[in-house]
Protein backbone atom coordinates (compact mmCIF):
# COMPACT_ATOMS: atom_id res chain seq x y z
CA UNK A 1 0.00 0.00 0.00
CA UNK A 2 1.84 2.81 -0.89
CA UNK A 3 0.49 5.09 1.49
CA UNK A 4 0.99 2.37 4.81
CA UNK A 5 3.59 5.33 5.75
CA UNK A 6 4.21 8.49 4.65
CA UNK A 7 6.80 10.11 6.80
CA UNK A 8 5.84 13.91 7.52
CA UNK A 9 8.50 16.53 8.04
CA UNK A 10 8.77 15.35 11.45
CA UNK A 11 10.95 12.79 10.47
CA UNK A 12 13.69 15.55 10.10
CA UNK A 13 16.48 13.51 12.02
CA UNK A 14 16.08 10.09 10.79
CA UNK A 15 14.33 9.71 7.17
CA UNK A 16 16.37 8.35 4.60
CA UNK A 17 15.26 10.94 1.82
CA UNK A 18 16.99 14.08 3.93
CA UNK A 19 19.74 11.53 4.76
CA UNK A 20 19.97 8.80 1.67
CA UNK A 21 23.81 7.72 3.34
CA UNK A 22 23.27 4.62 5.12
CA UNK A 23 24.62 5.63 8.79
CA UNK A 24 27.31 3.40 10.64
CA UNK A 25 26.52 3.86 14.73
CA UNK A 26 29.69 2.72 17.00
CA UNK A 27 29.25 1.16 19.90
CA UNK A 28 32.38 0.72 21.97
CA UNK A 29 34.17 0.84 19.13
CA UNK A 30 32.39 -1.85 16.96
CA UNK A 31 30.93 -0.61 14.06
CA UNK A 32 27.20 -1.18 13.21
CA UNK A 33 25.17 -0.46 9.50
CA UNK A 34 26.77 0.78 6.55
CA UNK A 35 27.87 -2.15 5.54
CA UNK A 36 29.21 -3.50 9.21
CA UNK A 37 27.49 -6.30 10.64
CA UNK A 38 27.27 -7.29 14.16
CA UNK A 39 26.40 -9.82 16.49
CA UNK A 40 25.91 -9.14 19.97
CA UNK A 41 25.24 -11.99 22.26
CA UNK A 42 24.71 -12.83 26.03
CA UNK A 43 22.18 -14.14 28.93
CA UNK A 44 18.77 -12.44 28.90
CA UNK A 45 19.95 -11.61 32.31
CA UNK A 46 23.23 -11.46 34.31
CA UNK A 47 23.02 -13.81 37.32
CA UNK A 48 26.59 -14.74 38.55
CA UNK A 49 30.27 -14.05 37.90
CA UNK A 50 30.87 -17.48 36.94
CA UNK A 51 28.02 -17.36 34.01
CA UNK A 52 28.66 -13.60 32.46
CA UNK A 53 31.92 -14.74 32.02
CA UNK A 54 31.91 -17.99 30.62
CA UNK A 55 29.33 -17.04 28.15
CA UNK A 56 31.31 -13.70 27.15
CA UNK A 57 34.15 -15.70 26.41
CA UNK A 58 32.00 -18.49 24.61
CA UNK A 59 30.40 -15.72 22.59
CA UNK A 60 33.88 -13.88 21.82
CA UNK A 61 35.43 -17.14 20.53
CA UNK A 62 32.53 -17.83 18.35
CA UNK A 63 32.59 -14.17 16.77
CA UNK A 64 30.49 -12.01 18.30
CA UNK A 65 31.53 -8.51 18.75
CA UNK A 66 29.20 -7.64 21.73
CA UNK A 67 28.06 -8.73 24.82
CA UNK A 68 24.58 -8.42 26.18
CA UNK A 69 23.67 -8.85 29.54
CA UNK A 70 20.28 -7.77 31.36
CA UNK A 71 20.54 -5.99 35.03
CA UNK A 72 17.02 -4.44 35.08
CA UNK A 73 14.80 -6.59 33.71
CA UNK A 74 11.30 -5.80 32.93
CA UNK A 75 9.62 -8.96 34.04
CA UNK A 76 6.01 -9.63 33.12
CA UNK A 77 5.35 -11.14 36.70
CA UNK A 78 6.55 -8.80 39.92
CA UNK A 79 6.91 -12.26 41.82
CA UNK A 80 9.91 -12.96 39.06
CA UNK A 81 13.66 -12.47 39.27
CA UNK A 82 14.44 -8.78 38.25
CA UNK A 83 17.83 -8.58 37.78
CA UNK A 84 21.11 -8.17 39.68
CA UNK A 85 20.62 -4.13 39.53
CA UNK A 86 24.10 -1.84 40.32
CA UNK A 87 25.80 -5.83 41.07
CA UNK A 88 24.78 -7.02 37.79
CA UNK A 89 26.47 -4.12 35.56
CA UNK A 90 29.48 -4.54 37.71
CA UNK A 91 29.81 -8.55 36.89
CA UNK A 92 28.71 -7.75 33.34
CA UNK A 93 32.11 -5.13 33.10
CA UNK A 94 34.11 -7.58 34.68
CA UNK A 95 33.26 -10.05 31.91
CA UNK A 96 34.07 -7.32 29.43
CA UNK A 97 37.71 -6.85 31.13
CA UNK A 98 37.99 -10.39 30.58
CA UNK A 99 37.34 -10.28 27.18
CA UNK A 100 37.59 -6.81 25.98
CA UNK A 101 33.73 -6.82 24.09
CA UNK A 102 31.69 -3.73 24.86
CA UNK A 103 28.62 -4.26 26.78
CA UNK A 104 25.06 -3.86 26.27
CA UNK A 105 22.34 -3.38 28.90
CA UNK A 106 18.87 -2.61 29.34
CA UNK A 107 17.75 0.66 31.51
CA UNK A 108 13.98 0.82 32.53
CA UNK A 109 14.71 4.17 34.68
CA UNK A 110 16.42 7.03 34.03
CA UNK A 111 17.16 7.47 37.96
CA UNK A 112 20.10 4.57 36.97
CA UNK A 113 21.26 6.07 34.09
CA UNK A 114 24.27 7.24 36.64
CA UNK A 115 24.71 3.64 37.19
CA UNK A 116 25.25 3.08 33.66
CA UNK A 117 28.18 5.61 33.24
CA UNK A 118 30.59 3.19 31.98
CA UNK A 119 27.71 0.59 29.75
CA UNK A 120 29.08 0.57 26.23
CA UNK A 121 25.22 0.39 24.63
CA UNK A 122 22.31 1.32 26.36
CA UNK A 123 19.28 -0.69 25.49
CA UNK A 124 15.91 0.81 25.40
CA UNK A 125 13.45 -2.15 25.86
CA UNK A 126 9.92 -3.24 23.65
CA UNK A 127 8.37 -1.49 26.88
CA UNK A 128 9.74 1.44 27.13
CA UNK A 129 9.65 2.20 23.52
CA UNK A 130 7.40 5.16 24.02
CA UNK A 131 8.43 6.40 27.41
CA UNK A 132 9.08 9.77 25.72
CA UNK A 133 10.51 11.09 29.04
CA UNK A 134 13.28 8.52 29.21
CA UNK A 135 13.52 9.19 25.35
CA UNK A 136 14.14 12.52 26.02
CA UNK A 137 17.01 12.33 28.49
CA UNK A 138 18.69 9.59 26.35
CA UNK A 139 19.26 11.98 24.08
CA UNK A 140 21.41 13.92 26.54
CA UNK A 141 23.56 10.66 27.03
CA UNK A 142 26.59 10.52 25.05
CA UNK A 143 26.16 6.48 24.09
CA UNK A 144 24.63 4.79 21.50
CA UNK A 145 21.17 3.74 22.19
CA UNK A 146 19.75 0.35 21.10
CA UNK A 147 15.73 0.69 20.35
CA UNK A 148 14.16 -1.97 20.44
CA UNK A 149 10.40 -2.12 18.64
CA UNK A 150 7.01 -2.21 21.03
CA UNK A 151 5.60 -5.06 21.03
CA UNK A 152 2.43 -3.58 19.29
CA UNK A 153 4.42 -0.76 17.77
CA UNK A 154 3.95 0.25 13.81
CA UNK A 155 6.98 0.90 12.00
CA UNK A 156 6.33 4.78 12.65
CA UNK A 157 6.15 4.78 16.00
CA UNK A 158 9.36 3.12 16.19
CA UNK A 159 10.96 5.80 13.93
CA UNK A 160 9.17 8.88 16.09
CA UNK A 161 10.20 7.21 19.07
CA UNK A 162 14.08 7.25 17.77
CA UNK A 163 13.39 11.30 16.63
CA UNK A 164 12.90 12.01 20.15
CA UNK A 165 16.20 10.77 21.16
CA UNK A 166 18.01 12.38 17.97
CA UNK A 167 16.29 15.39 18.36
CA UNK A 168 17.45 15.62 21.90
CA UNK A 169 21.03 15.45 20.75
CA UNK A 170 21.95 11.91 20.38
CA UNK A 171 22.15 10.46 16.56
CA UNK A 172 23.40 7.02 18.04
CA UNK A 173 20.11 5.12 17.50
CA UNK A 174 19.89 1.25 16.77
CA UNK A 175 16.44 0.24 15.59
CA UNK A 176 15.87 -3.67 16.42
CA UNK A 177 12.93 -5.51 15.30
CA UNK A 178 12.22 -8.16 17.97
CA UNK A 179 8.74 -8.97 17.06
CA UNK A 180 5.21 -8.06 17.24
CA UNK A 181 2.04 -9.19 18.97
CA UNK A 182 -0.50 -10.99 16.37
CA UNK A 183 -2.80 -14.25 16.82
CA UNK A 184 0.18 -16.42 16.11
CA UNK A 185 0.05 -18.60 19.35
CA UNK A 186 2.85 -21.20 18.71
CA UNK A 187 5.77 -18.17 18.90
CA UNK A 188 6.36 -15.58 21.95
CA UNK A 189 5.97 -13.18 19.18
CA UNK A 190 5.85 -12.98 14.98
CA UNK A 191 9.16 -11.70 14.16
CA UNK A 192 8.06 -9.14 11.08
CA UNK A 193 11.32 -9.42 9.14
CA UNK A 194 9.76 -7.49 6.21
CA UNK A 195 10.46 -4.42 9.23
CA UNK A 196 13.71 -4.95 7.98
CA UNK A 197 13.81 -3.72 4.09
CA UNK A 198 11.41 -1.69 5.15
CA UNK A 199 13.41 0.54 7.87
CA UNK A 200 16.10 0.31 5.42
CA UNK A 201 13.82 2.23 3.10
CA UNK A 202 12.77 5.01 5.62
CA UNK A 203 15.61 5.55 7.42
CA UNK A 204 19.36 5.40 7.19
CA UNK A 205 19.81 3.88 10.82
CA UNK A 206 21.34 0.90 11.20
CA UNK A 207 18.78 -1.77 11.92
CA UNK A 208 18.79 -5.42 13.97
CA UNK A 209 17.03 -8.14 14.64
CA UNK A 210 16.35 -10.24 18.05
CA UNK A 211 15.43 -13.37 17.44
CA UNK A 212 15.27 -14.73 20.51
CA UNK A 213 12.65 -12.84 21.83
CA UNK A 214 10.84 -12.61 18.93
CA UNK A 215 10.42 -16.72 18.81
CA UNK A 216 10.53 -17.70 22.51
CA UNK A 217 12.05 -20.83 21.60
CA UNK A 218 15.79 -21.64 20.70
CA UNK A 219 15.40 -24.13 18.12
CA UNK A 220 13.90 -21.18 16.49
CA UNK A 221 16.32 -18.65 16.47
CA UNK A 222 18.73 -19.93 14.13
CA UNK A 223 16.46 -20.43 11.20
CA UNK A 224 15.22 -16.66 12.09
CA UNK A 225 18.75 -15.08 12.68
CA UNK A 226 19.74 -16.30 9.15
CA UNK A 227 16.66 -15.54 7.71
CA UNK A 228 17.58 -11.68 9.15
CA UNK A 229 20.74 -11.53 7.89
CA UNK A 230 19.42 -12.76 4.57
CA UNK A 231 17.00 -9.76 4.85
CA UNK A 232 19.70 -7.19 5.21
CA UNK A 233 19.80 -6.92 8.93
CA UNK A 234 22.83 -5.20 10.20
CA UNK A 235 23.54 -7.00 13.17
CA UNK A 236 21.79 -9.87 15.43
CA UNK A 237 20.83 -9.61 19.51
CA UNK A 238 21.06 -13.27 20.55
CA UNK A 239 20.47 -14.41 23.59
CA UNK A 240 23.19 -17.27 25.08
CA UNK A 241 23.60 -19.07 28.19
CA UNK A 242 25.90 -21.89 29.59
CA UNK A 243 23.11 -23.96 30.96
CA UNK A 244 19.70 -22.75 29.20
CA UNK A 245 17.88 -25.37 31.58
CA UNK A 246 18.77 -23.63 34.90
CA UNK A 247 18.18 -20.27 33.64
CA UNK A 248 16.22 -17.46 35.94
CA UNK A 249 15.17 -15.53 32.76
CA UNK A 250 13.75 -16.72 29.26
CA UNK A 251 15.97 -20.09 29.40
CA UNK A 252 13.44 -21.35 26.38
CA UNK A 253 14.85 -18.97 23.89
CA UNK A 254 18.82 -19.49 24.73
CA UNK A 255 21.13 -20.82 23.13
CA UNK A 256 23.89 -22.92 23.99
CA UNK A 257 27.02 -21.78 23.68
CA UNK A 258 28.27 -24.33 20.59
CA UNK A 259 24.58 -23.70 19.26
CA UNK A 260 25.63 -20.17 19.17
CA UNK A 261 29.01 -20.77 17.57
CA UNK A 262 27.47 -23.07 14.89
CA UNK A 263 25.13 -20.69 14.02
CA UNK A 264 27.46 -17.74 13.79
CA UNK A 265 29.16 -19.35 11.27
CA UNK A 266 26.27 -19.43 9.15
CA UNK A 267 25.44 -15.84 9.51
CA UNK A 268 28.31 -15.31 8.23
CA UNK A 269 27.93 -17.57 5.71
CA UNK A 270 24.86 -15.99 4.75
CA UNK A 271 26.45 -12.30 4.80
CA UNK A 272 28.62 -13.30 2.16
CA UNK A 273 26.03 -13.72 -0.14
CA UNK A 274 24.20 -10.64 0.90
CA UNK A 275 26.85 -8.41 0.35
CA UNK A 276 28.62 -9.98 -2.96
CA UNK A 277 28.11 -7.56 -5.46
CA UNK A 278 25.32 -7.92 -7.76
C1 LIG B 1 15.68 -8.26 26.54
O1 LIG B 1 16.39 -7.94 25.59
O2 LIG B 1 16.06 -9.00 27.46
C2 LIG B 1 14.27 -7.82 26.54
C3 LIG B 1 13.57 -7.76 27.67
O3 LIG B 1 13.82 -7.53 25.32
P1 LIG B 1 12.44 -6.84 24.85
O4 LIG B 1 12.43 -5.49 25.46
O5 LIG B 1 12.54 -6.87 23.37
O6 LIG B 1 11.33 -7.73 25.38
MN1 LIG C 1 15.29 -11.90 27.57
Amino acid sequence: MENAMKPESEFKRCDRRFHPEDMAVEAGGVKIGAGHFAMIAGPCSVESEEQIVSVAKAVKAAGAQLLRGGAFKPRTSPYDFAGLKAEGLALLKLARQETGLPVVSELMNINDLPLFADIDVIQIGARNMQNFDLLRELGRADRPILLKRGLANTLRELLMSAEYIMASGNERVILCERGIRTFSDCTRYTLDLSAVPMLHELTQLPVIVDPSHATGIARLVPPMALAAAACGADGLIVEVHNDPDNALCDGAQSLRPEDFAALAEKVRAVREIVTCAP
